[in-house]
């Protein structure tokens, strides 16, 4: 099975991740449920979280989470990526106690939240997707509202640094209805703060968003992180699991599927394709490039996929001069977790023991 769930149990190896003891958040403060009790390992545990939604109104029943084991390591950047109906929203949304798990056990900090449902959500704030912001606030007062609503003591607010961590502080007092949608993107992140939890989820923090913004909630994303707060994102964009995530578990129908460092889920694909474009046109492939998995894509252009481990680049293009051809240009195309994914997917429900 995947490599995901805590040493111990099931996978006695698992759980391994770059992060040492790691920063914790410096708001998490004496109001915590954990203040006073050291910090876990692991900020998300799931050990055969399964979730089964009762067929209804015509439609069947469905096994949208099939046992999952997810350890997320304390300060991680973790990514759960997978397309739509992976099971990524349930997933979250027995975390956040909005859906009732069918089987299997969950801790968040270290707290069961079947045990001390109250303690562990207040480990946790969920930034959804929708941007449901009340328009005639200012930022303060809806930060205010929220701390109210979490049962902040007015001394122990910061509603100043939440709003300083998120960079609105510049915007503090003015009305929502005049923010950007980057701003009330990050206005919601604020929201999810107010109350101080170690653990952040992001339900798809960039859908829908342009790319100059994506590349704004990205950073803001990331400095969070930096001061300690560990995040757990959802996403079905690659690239940004690629580019935000130092791990990443990828689920499909329900059922996780690789999950791992992300630099080791790269190294793992092992596949490069190399373009040559051609000074002549070709009209066969020369017999010396045998040995190779190479495509003539046009009369110009042949294209090598191949294994960096096993062969290099330098002899595919000794082989191809050594056939007589001159080379005009050539292109290089590593694998990225495009490819990865397709290959983890492709047959997915027979696969289960890969990774
Ligand atoms: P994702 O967030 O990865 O898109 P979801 O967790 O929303 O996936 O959905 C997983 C599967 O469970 C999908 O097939 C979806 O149709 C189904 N599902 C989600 N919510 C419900 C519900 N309330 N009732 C019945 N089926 C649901």
């Amino acid at each position: 099975m995947p490599d995901c769930a805590a040493p111990g149990y099931r996978s006695p190896g698992g759980g391994r991740h770059r992060h040492g003891p790691g920063p914790v958040m410096a708001n998490t403060r004496d109001r915590t449920p954990t203040a006073g009790t050291a910090a876990p390992e692991f900020a998300v545990e799931s050990r055969g979280l399964t979730k089964v939604y009762k067929a209804s109104a015509g439609y069947p029943e469905k096994m949208a989470l099939d046992t999952v084991d997810l350890a997320i390591p304390r300060g991680a950047l973790f990514g759960l990526l997978g397309p739509n109906g992976a099971g990524k929203s349930t997933f979250i949304n027995i975390l956040a106690g909005l859906v009732n798990k069918t089987a299997g056990t969950a801790r968040i900090w270290g707290i069961d939240i079947d045990k001390d449902p109250r303690n562990a959500r207040s480990a946790i704030g969920i930034v959804p997707q929708e941007l449901n912001i009340d328009p005639f606030f200012t930022p303060r007062e809806l930060l205010e509202l929220q701390a109210g609503l979490f049962g902040v003591p007015e001394a122990e607010r910061q509603t100043d640094a939440v709003l300083a961590a998120v960079g609105l502080s510049d915007r503090a007092d003015a009305y929502a209805r005049t923010l950007s949608g980057g701003m009330r993107r990050r206005m919601l992140v604020a929201k999810a703060m107010v109350h101080a939890p170690p653990v952040l989820v992001l339900d798809e923090p960039t859908a829908g968003v342009d790319v100059e913004l994506r590349q704004q909630l990205w950073s803001h994303i990331r400095a969070l992180n930096e001061r300690g707060t560990t995040i757990l994102l959802t996403t079905h964009y690659l690239e940004e699991a690629e580019q935000l995530c130092d791990r990443i578990a990828i689920i499909n129908h329900g059922k996780v599927i690789a999950c791992d460092t992300t630099v080791e889920l790269l190294r793992r694909l092992d596949r490069k394709e190399l373009a040559i474009i051609l000074a002549e046109d070709l009209a066969d492939l020369p017999a010396g490039l045998d040995g190779f998995n190479v495509e003539l894509a046009n009369p110009r252009r042949l294209v090598f996929r191949y294994r960096p481990s096993q062969t290099r680049i330098r002899d595919i293009l000794s082989a191809v001069r050594g056939s007589g051809l001159t080379i005009a240009d050539l292109t290089t195309h590593e694998a990225d977790l495009e490819d990865l994914f397709l290959e983890l997917t492709r047959n997915a429900p027979d696969r289960e023991n890969d990774g």
